[in-house]
């Protein structure tokens, strides 16, 4: 019997060739063969993940300066205009503006600790226990779904990630160890992501998709503090998810400046945008500049959104709760279109 935290690489190649079988299918529509190709690679990636081929080097990834001067002006305007703010006026400038009158918060290292991954899905379990039964219940199909859903690794370069099979709905969680409290938040995290995978036609690509797990992320560590469990740990977590989400805006802050600045001035070259940011050197805006813009919007507006929720719920958690569990149960719901009063400008 394999262990029941990490995933199983028979299970994995087993969909894969199932898929590979299907996936000149004529019958199939479009869309679905779309779904499968995109899962196949999906499963490649899996494999070579759990077989240690993948390497992890934040080197690399960022173009540097020996991209000629124009192309780095073409691919941050490329980048910038694939975020939805650009089509949709400023109907989230003040979510932007809302996150920018707040501080950045105080943060110590988090204690180590020497739980297992068995440990770690266990308690996170006893939170969404405590939290909900309707979502536990969801776990647990989830976990039937994929009896091997769960990878926790080292290396990556990121806390946690969702990988998912389109054409089954199956997903597969993958957590960065770090032998922290972190390990814990992050499978909430990318629990429900995948439990609105698996629930409700994928939202993960809008704007605001994370204010889900940011709203499960604070109950969380009210739980933890209502519990007496890591209570300076789980605050520590907490501040350092909101300076993230503040450093994610003062990105979408300087893009959009830069962008007001290309498009009020469109003969601009690189050089005359770097002008307008005399306080950082050429790589260090270029690298900002090309951060993925859709990335940070996301993320900044949907902590702005959560914060606001949060705020909005705070005698009347039963409420959030049972919103929340509509959110990820139920495909018809739109939890930010119930709270258009608390999120739409007035
Ligand atoms: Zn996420």
């Amino acid at each position: 019997m394999k262990n029941k935290c990490e995933w199983d690489p028979n299970f994995i190649r087993k969909q894969m060739l199932y898929l590979e079988g299907k996936k000149d299918d004529e019958n199939l529509s479009y869309d679905d063969r779309e779904r499968i190709a995109a899962s196949i690679a999906t499963y490649q990636y899996l494999l070579r993940l759990y077989n240690n081929e993948l390497s992890f080097n934040n080197q690399g990834e960022m173009p540097n300066m020996q991209y000629a001067p124009s192309l780095i002006m073409q691919l941050f305007i490329d980048n910038m205009y694939d975020v939805e703010p650009f089509t949709a006026g400023d109907k989230y400038q003040h979510h932007l503006d809302y996150l920018s009158s707040l501080e950045e918060k105080p943060v110590t290292p988090l204690t180590i600790n020497q739980k297992t991954e068995t440990d770690i899905v266990n308690n996170v379990k006893t939170f969404w226990e405590h939290l909900s039964p309707t979502m536990t219940t969801e776990i647990n199909k989830l976990e039937k779904l994929n009896p091997h859903c769960y990878q926790f690794d080292q290396k990556v370069n990121y806390a946690g990630h969702c990988f998912f099979d389109y054409y089954q709905r199956l997903p597969f969680l993958l957590i960065k160890k770090t032998n922290t409290l972190q390990d814990e938040l992050a499978l909430t995290h990318e629990l429900t992501h995948a439990l609105e995978f698996i629930n409700c036609d994928y939202r993960g690509q809008a704007l605001g998709c994370e204010v889900y797990p940011y709203l499960l992320a604070k109950l969380q560590h009210d739980y933890y503090q209502r519990e007496g469990i890591e209570t300076e740990d789980a605050k520590n977590l907490t501040h350092k998810l909101h300076n993230y989400a503040l450093t994610d805006l003062k990105i979408c802050s300087l893009q959009l400046k830069a962008l007001k600045f290309v498009e009020t001035n469109t003969e601009a070259t690189f050089n005359d945008l770097a002008t307008v940011f005399p306080e950082m050197d050429a790589d260090e805006l270029v690298k900002t500049l090309l951060i993925k813009s859709s990335h940070v919007f996301k993320n900044a507006i949907s902590y702005a959104i959560a914060l606001k929720l949060q705020e909005a719920y705070q005698d009347d958690e039963p409420t959030l709760i049972n919103k929340l569990e509509q959110a990820l149960t139920d495909k018809d719901y739109n939890f930010i279109e119930d709270h258009k009063k608390i999120l739409v400008k007035n």
